[in-house]
């Protein structure tokens, strides 16, 4: 029973009310120191929960009072601190600040400052505000100062929030512009004005649709609010207007700040101008679906087309056809002339090609000197062979490429749809079979595709294939043809042609695949393996004490358009030990035609190293003889088709003596080639022919029958 109340009434009771008047003053005198004292317990309690720190020192600065937070910060018992000085209590710098103060406040001011502190017991930083006051006495004598520390941190760091925000608002490389609820600008950021070109007071209070480049429409904008509502937030593609009118794509981002009420505020818009990130997309898009060099479409893009129109064809019941072309011996081109003007052909074929057809048609490289024209609405297959003859006419022209003339020409294939193909990859496919049939044909044709054209193809991609391993798997050979003389008969030379046995099909022979490896440029790995092993055989010969005639080996153009022969026949002379007065190459009179520089060169370097030169198939180039004066020949040899012709075509046999006439009035000699019968050795004898070849003196045969057959006519 503690309560003093209760005890009064109890004691009331007991003493009765005589007594009571006297009790009740005592009573209230001891109520009221236990109040008093209670009451400064309170306000101790009252001071120690106050976050603020609060002390006071006397006027020589000690310590007379210090609440729990302070103590707790000092890391001290209140019995360490009373009476103690700065000091006692602080690192010496401070100490000495904190006197500086004091002697401020004793005069009479009151201090408020912001400092940052350590605090000492857990060493955290810490901002303050500090109030140093004067304390006074009753007669407004100052005694002592009083201090109030402020724990101002959450604000500081609020702050330097706020300033950091600032800051990156005002440097980001992003744009961005604040708009209130009613969709006013209230700020925007320096970005923002780089990228639209407005300063900020041209745009604060306006509304963000000055902007709109109206490539979007309605439905746009309503779908973007719909999310933003919905979700608080928006981020895509969006087309703006700069301050210039230039319009440009950004990614844009837009989120809402709703209050504490979820009533939203403020609209943040943040965006990028990606415009040269487009234009990057646009020249990959365009890198992806576009060859470089001609810049017309490719293969990819021309297929993609193509699917098109054939899905189109088929709704309508239309037909559409692809031209597949392929130049003729491009190779040499490139070979001779060089890459640049390889590449500068290239761009003028596309250009040609380009310019001839419909705006609805498309002309793609597919790759090297391949082109592929898609012809839409062909009513009639023949339409596209009037496209295929049109390209073929604009061939005719010269082209004038790094200072020369010269003619190419072109074989096509065509495929039609639907009568060759329902798919894209199967017309591509047909085209290009009927292409190799157009080069089959002689080059510089078309050739509409036929069923049969496919088996063909396929032989001519397995051939190219076997044709690199034949080397290696000694499928190759070389057959010996001897070439005599027409009055004695004597041996005067020996042709080597090259044989091809393959294990599956049997013997192949070199008018298939010479002209495959032609067009693979595997023709060089081949020629230089002929000359190889003939001369090889040819000095085995000689070291079995046998007298050597003439070699010839025969050259394909590419193999003499080739940049180093001389330096291939002098390293394969020197290899094999044969003389180079026992070597006759044989080349084409295309090539003679040709006249390319690359040529004439090659001719001069072989002549230099002492190697015989001959014209093969003489008579065939149908040209103008003059300038074999020029050229450091020494034989033409009359092609076969001639010799054919000897006592069944007149014209036939006055182009065999115009021959024979033409070398000799040159200084050359002359060979007859396929002589297969007397009559025609007595026509050729009468004529003043020098030399024959033919079945009727020997069949091409191994080296061992060869040699077999004739080692007498050798000895
Ligand atoms: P070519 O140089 O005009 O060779 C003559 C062709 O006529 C040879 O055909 C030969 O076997 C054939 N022949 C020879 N005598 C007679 C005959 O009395 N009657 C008939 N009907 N034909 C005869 P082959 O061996 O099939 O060669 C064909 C062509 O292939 C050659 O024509 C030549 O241009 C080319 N060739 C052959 N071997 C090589 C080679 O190693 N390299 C290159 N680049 N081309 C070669
Ligand atoms: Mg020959
Ligand atoms: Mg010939």
């Amino acid at each position: 029973m503690q309560d003093p109340i209760l005890w009064a009434v109890l004691i009331g009771v007991v003493l009765g009310a005589g007594g009571m008047a006297l009790l009740s003053v005592r009573f209230h005198h001891r109520r009221l120191a236990a109040l008093r004292k209670n009451y400064l317990r309170e306000c101790r309690a009252m001071l120690d929960l106050l976050p603020q720190r609060l002390y006071r020192v006397d006027r020589e600065g000690r310590l007379t009072f210090l609440n729990r937070p302070l103590l707790q910060d000092l890391g001290l018992p209140l019995s360490a601190c009373l009476g103690k000085t700065a000091n006692d209590l602080h690192p010496p710098e401070l100490a000495e600040k904190y006197h500086t103060d004091d002697q401020q406040v004793l005069s009479g001011k009151t201090l408020v400052l912001t400092e940052e502190n350590i605090v000492p017991a857990t060493g955290e930083k810490r901002y303050v505000e500090v109030t140093k006051m004067p304390v006074r006495d009753e007669t407004g004598a100052i005694v002592g100062i009083q201090g109030i520390y402020w724990d101002i941190t959450p604000r500081k760091q609020a702050e330097e929030q706020l300033r950091q925000a600032a800051r990156v608002f005002d440097n980001t490389m992003e744009g961005v512009m604040i708009t209130d609820a009613s969709e006013k600008i209230t700020a925007v950021n320096r970005a923002f004005t780089k990228i639209t070109g407005y300063e900020e007071a041209e745009v604060v209070g306006k509304t963000p649709r000055i902007f709109k480049s109206g490539r979007q429409d309605a439905q746009f904008y309503e779908a973007m609010w719909s999310s933003i509502q919905t979700t608080g937030h928006w981020q895509g593609e969006v087309w703006n207007r700069r301050k210039d009118g230039e319009i440009y794509p950004q990614w844009s981002t837009i989120s809402t700040v709703a209050d504490e009420n979820n009533q939203i505020t403020h609209y943040v818009g943040v965006f990028s101008d990606i415009s040269s990130l487009k234009r990057s997309e646009e020249k990959l898009n365009f890198l992806a679906h576009h060859d470089l060099l001609t810049r017309l479409p490719n293969r990819l893009l021309f297929n993609a087309r193509l699917e098109h129109s054939i899905e189109r064809a088929r709704r309508n019941q239309k037909s559409l056809a692809v031209l597949f072309f392929d130049l003729d011996h491009f190779k040499n081109v490139n070979d001779t002339l060089g890459h640049a003007a390889g590449d500068e052909l290239l761009r003028w074929v596309a250009r040609q090609l380009a310019e001839m057809v419909r705006a609805e048609d498309t002309v793609a490289r597919m790759g090297g000197d391949e082109f592929i024209m898609l012809i839409e609405e062909v009513d009639e297959p023949s339409n596209a062979g009037t496209v295929a003859r049109k390209v073929l006419e604009l061939f005719k022209q010269p082209v004038h490429i790094s200072r020369h003339e010269f003619f190419i020409s072109t074989s096509i294939g065509i495929s039609l749809y639907s009568a060759d193909g329902n798919d894209a990859d199967t017309l591509i496919k047909n085209a290009d079979a009927a292409m190799y049939q157009a080069k089959a044909q002689g080059r510089s044709n078309y050739q509409f595709y036929k069923p049969e054209m496919t088996a063909r193809a396929l032989e001519r991609l397995q051939l190219e294939t076997a044709l690199r391993r034949a080397v290696e798997h000694g499928e190759l050979m070389v057959y010996y043809q001897p070439q005599v003389d027409i009055i004695s008969e004597r041996l005067t030379g020996i042709e080597a042609l090259v044989r091809w046995q393959h294990q599956q099909y049997g013997m192949i022979p070199p008018a298939r695949f010479i002209p495959v490896a032609e067009e693979t440029g595997f023709i060089s790995t081949l020629d230089t393996w002929v000359m190889r092993t003939a001369c090889r055989q040819m000095q085995a010969w000689r070291g079995q004490g046998l007298r050597l005639p003439r070699l010839s080996i025969n050259l394909s153009i590419r193999q003499i358009e080739q940049t180093d022969l001389t330096t291939l026949v002098a390293e394969l002379l020197d290899e094999t030990g044969l003389e180079p007065s026992f070597l006759e190459l044989e080349i084409t009179e295309s090539l003679i035609i040709r006249q390319t520089a690359q040529a004439i060169r090659a001719m001069h370097g072989l002549r230099s190293l002492g190697v015989w030169l001959a014209v093969d198939d003489f008579g065939t180039g149908y040209s103008s003889l003059g300038y074999l004066k020029q050229l450091p020949l020494h034989r033409l040899k009359i092609d076969q088709s001639f010799v054919r012709d000897i006592t069944r075509d007149p014209n036939g046999e006055a182009i065999v003596c115009a021959i024979i006439a033409l070398a000799h009035s040159l200084g050359l000699g002359v060979i007859a080639e396929g002589v297969e019968t007397r009559e025609q050795v007595d026509f050729l004898q009468k004529q003043g022919c020098d030399e024959v070849q033919g079945y009727l003196y020997g069949h091409p045969m191994p080296a061992d029958d060869f040699i077999r057959t004739y080692r007498h006519l050798l000895e």
